[in-house]
């Protein structure tokens, strides 16, 4: 029998896999996508120091090989069994039916869907993009032009899309989107040096490290304008410009501004299989519906049931860094118990 069954390869995956494999467990690692590496796969530079994802992912991916992980891609977890001996029985979309002492869940998060803010207009105005879309777009070092050729002299940023936000359903804060839009921000003046950007958000959180210095460089070096105010609707005009209209709310004034390129910091959501797990085994999610931490302080890698663990941003929105050292956590917590 397998001791250890990790679900998800993304950073919280991978990194857990090496630290489980270093202390001589027997693991396997599942993953429904045909790669390993989950969202950050799909990333340019990473917050807070502009490394780049793809070295991440390729030094997960030698780490990986060279320890010769079990790993199989293309298989998605549908549910997961407790039998009456404490083992479990993992199910899958292949229908192969794994056996294991533990499970580790490493499933991360899905992005919200910002066609659900129809107001903003995404998929119906050319030129709304999300913050997903525009890292895509630096990473394949797109041209930085409009789809259709035109040069890009103003841009708008919405912060809180999708979090924050009684309408969506989704009232935490996704906790990385301010610093992902600090970063992009100054991507974008970095590629355009002439194009104007403006950062329309709610509150800034720049909790983690260096992220409120990279704010008071995005204004003093790179002149970005960041109002607090609120953006009430978005129209197309008839050259494909968007415009804006919001609410200052700090010198409580509405004003319009007219951009060629809007992206919404979309924010972070459960993924569809915490529901799935909910129901096969009885795995107890928060209000937020990520799984919800068997003790926030001391047990932050348990579950309610007893060998079912947690590592990365399947307990709610994380950075990479923060990823990395909840997978090496949850490595500690499956060890231990498996010696119990
Ligand atoms: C636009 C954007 C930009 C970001 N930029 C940065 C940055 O610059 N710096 C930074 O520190 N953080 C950044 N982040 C955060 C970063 O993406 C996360 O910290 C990281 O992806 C969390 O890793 P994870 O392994 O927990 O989850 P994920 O990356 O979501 O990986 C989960 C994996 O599990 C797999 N999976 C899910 N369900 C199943 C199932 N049922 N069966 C099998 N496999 C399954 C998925 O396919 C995926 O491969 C950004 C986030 C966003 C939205
Ligand atoms: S990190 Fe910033 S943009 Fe993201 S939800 Fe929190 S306040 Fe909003």
């Amino acid at each position: 029998m397998i001791d250890v069954l990790i679900i998800g390869s993304g950073i919280a995956g991978l990194e857990a896999a090496c630290n489980l494999y270093e202390s001589g467990k027997e693991i396997f690692l599942l993953e429904k996508e045909k790669n390993v590496g989950g969202n950050v796969q799909n990333w340019d530079t990473l917050f807070p120091d502009g490394k780049n994802a793809r070295d991440i992912i390729s030094y997960y991916m030698q780490e990986i090989q060279a320890r010769q992980i079990t790993t199989y891609l293309n298989t998605y977890v549908t549910g997961i069994h407790k039998c009456v001996d404490g083992t479990f029985e993992v199910h899958t979309s292949r229908d192969i039916v794994f056996k294991c002492k533990t499970v580790l869940i490493a499933t991360g998060y899905s992005l919200f869907n910002a066609e659900r803010k129809e107001e903003y207009g995404y998929q119906i105005y050319e030129n709304v993009v999300t913050s997903a879309d525009l890292e895509k777009r630096f990473a394949q070092q797109s041209k930085n032009q409009l789809p259709n050729g035109k040069p890009l002299h103003r841009i708008a940023f919405i912060h809180c899309v999708g979090s924050r936000d009684e309408k969506s359903g989704n009232h935490y804060c996704s906790k990385v989107c301010c610093i992902t839009a600090v970063k992009q921000a100054i991507k974008m003046k970095q590629l355009v040096p002439d194009v104007e950007v403006f950062c329309f958000y709610m509150d800034l959180r720049m909790y983690g490290p260096g992220f409120e210095e990279k704010y008071r460089e995005a204004q003093e070096k790179w002149g970005i304008q960041f109002i607090r105010g609120r953006v009430s609707e978005v129209a197309e005009t008839l050259d494909k410009r968007l415009q804006v209209k919001a609410e200052d709310t700090l010198a409580a004034r509405p004003f319009k501004l007219e951009v060629d390129m809007l992206v919404l910091m979309i924010g972070m959501e459960s993924q569809a299989s915490t529901a799935l797990f909910q129901k096969s085994c009885g795995l107890k999610c928060a209000d937020s519906r990520f799984i919800q931490p068997y003790q926030h302080h001391l047990d932050s890698n348990a579950t309610n049931v007893k060998g079912v663990f947690t590592a990365g941003a399947c307990i709610g929105p994380l950075s990479v860094f923060d990823t990395i050292n909840h997978a090496r956590s949850a490595a500690i917590s499956v060890s231990n118990f498996l010696a119990e």
